[in-house]
């Protein structure tokens, strides 16, 4: 992976520019370059990965938040099998949540649920709950918001212990604002939900069937999904170019013909047959020249995301949790969830040596965006000393702050109208398709994110798939069992 300039000064022809090295892009350029598809990879970044990259320092590996490989999709697990061999571990999954100063087991038991909660919060929980299926017999409420949906299957009671706090703080805003298909669709098949449901209502066997006790993860991180896609790219006599950021994209009518890239030594433009976007939706629009319409770049503009920083701590003591996540829905406490990389590979840590990662959902340009790295590093020791008491802060070799935009699309109150929009006029182009998390502004897990890779590069080969079905399907949905 080069960044080199050497052919870029002839403007050589390819025959299909990838944006982005994220797992989207990757996917594509691979089955592109097995296929002896002309590709270049376009990176803006100074390794490949995009969200889900590992960040090495000093021996200690860091994903940006935990990632499980979870797959619904023969192709796909396929795919991430063919190039991680024997890479590939397995990991039993073991959570916790944090609220009110207690732990709760993750999936819910019910014995630790009643303690945690109290009989007197379980009561009103269970009675409201009847209320509410009692209510729904007689008149069926409208449901625009995931307050709406949430308050509606399973209770306000339960709605207000178990999900607003750490929905809010995932989204910065209130529940009332969140459209009510992302609870549909996410939340349904939410383990939380099922775990309280069962918690409070347990199943004949007593077993949540739905959650997922195991899964796979490559040992040296998340990253190798995409470092080996790149490396297998590169050996097939295609590109990825790092540092690469595209600044533009240029259309003749309904084509695109050529991308304006800026990287270290300036800015040049490459010919393009075809184009697979990986980038920001809202920036892929506002980057068209000629420029899109202004109705198309104002719904572009009203579309938002939720950002976020990780920690990332150095520890000096072999382990600090037997947990893979631990989420903390407790408001008091600024960050949103941890996890200890270690727990998830041995390999991501040096020998007698541990780390954390402490989540921050946040908003570019917000107070906590905006806090020096030094001030984040305290806050998350002084809450993971006293509040958490995982660790004291001596206990701490180094640490480091990585801020990362646009992590997740916000599917507020009447987005879908501006993204219709915005989707109609890139539709528009014949030769570009767009893929990925921001890419699609969908809330893509990796597995979609490749699959819609996959998808446009059999696309350039002459097949005919629909993009846009990705990450549709219930089934999937209703197996998570955790709110990546
Ligand atoms: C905290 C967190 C936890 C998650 N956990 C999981 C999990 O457990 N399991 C799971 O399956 N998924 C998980 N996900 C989702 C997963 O990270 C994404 O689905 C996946 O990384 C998206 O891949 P992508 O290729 O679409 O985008 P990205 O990974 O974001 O890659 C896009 C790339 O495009 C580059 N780029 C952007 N603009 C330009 C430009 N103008 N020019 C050139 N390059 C550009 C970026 O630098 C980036 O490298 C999680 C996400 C988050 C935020």
């Amino acid at each position: 992976m080069g960044g080199e300039m050497g052919d870029e000064a002839s403007t050589p022809r390819v025959q299909v520019g990838v944006i982005g090295a994220g797992p989207a892009g990757l996917s594509a350029a691979y089955i592109l370059s097995k296929n002896d598809v002309g590709t270049v990879v376009l990176e803006m970044g100074d390794q490949v990965g995009g969200i889900s990259r590992t960040v090495v320092r000093d021996g200690f590996r860091f994903d940006l938040g935990g990632h499980r490989f979870f797959t619904k999709d023969q192709e796909v697990e396929d795919l991430f099998r063919e190039v991680l061999g024997d890479e590939i571990i397995w990991v039993d999954r073991s959570s916790k949540i944090f609220y009110h100063d207690k732990y709760f087991d993750y999936p819910l038991k019910p014995a630790n649920a009643l303690l945690g909660m109290g009989i007197g919060t379980t009561i009103k929980c269970l009675a409201d709950y009847g209320a509410v299926k009692v209510k729904n017999l007689y008149r069926k409420p409208e449901i625009v918001s995931l307050e709406d949906w949430v308050s509606n299957e399973f209770g306000h009671e339960l709605f207000r212990h178990f999900f607003k706090a750490y929905t809010e703080k995932g989204w910065g805003i209130d529940c009332n604002r969140i459209c009510a298909e992302w609870a549909a669709q996410r939340i349904k098949g939410l383990s939380l939900r099922v775990a309280v449901k069962d918690a409070l209502f347990p199943s004949k066997n007593g077993k949540v069937k739905t959650l997922i006790d195991r899964f796979m993860y490559p040992r040296l991180g998340i990253g190798r999904i995409s470092e080996n896609l790149a490396e297998r790219v590169e050996e097939r006599g295609n590109q990825v170019r790092l540092r690469q950021r595209v600044a533009a994209v240029n259309h003749e009518g309904d084509r695109v013909v050529s991308l304006t890239i800026q990287s270290g030594d300036g800015e040049y433009e490459l010919a393009v047959d075809e184009v697979v976007s990986s980038m920001p939706l809202t920036e892929l629009v506002a980057a068209m020249r000629p420029a899109a319409p202004d109705d198309v770049l104002e719904a572009a503009r009203s579309l938002r995301y939720r950002d976020l920083i990780t920690v990332n701590l150095m520890i000096d003591k072999p382990r600090v949790t037997d947990q893979t996540w631990i989420y903390i829905h407790d408001p008091s406490i600024t960050l949103g969830r941890i996890h200890e990389p270690r727990n998830w590979s041995p390999e991501m840590a040096p020998p007698g040596k541990s780390s954390l990662v402490a989540e921050y959902f946040c908003f570019a340009g917000g107070e906590v965006w905006n806090m020096d790295d030094a001030d984040l590093i305290d806050l998350t020791v002084g809450d993971l000393d006293r509040r958490l008491h995982f660790l004291r802060r001596e206990d701490v070799i180094d640490a480091f702050v990585v801020r990362i935009p646009k992590a997740y699309p916000m599917y507020e109150l009447g987005y879908e109208r501006p993204l219709k929009k915005v989707l109609d006029y890139v539709d528009g182009f014949g030769n570009l398709q767009i893929v990925g998390r921001y890419g699609t502004y969908k809330y893509n897990n990796m597995d979609h994110s490749m699959k819609t890779g996959m998808l446009a590069a059999l696309n350039i080969m002459g097949e005919d798939h629909d993009i846009s079905r990705v990450n549709v399907e219930q089934e999937y949905h209703e197996e998570k069992s955790v709110d990546e």
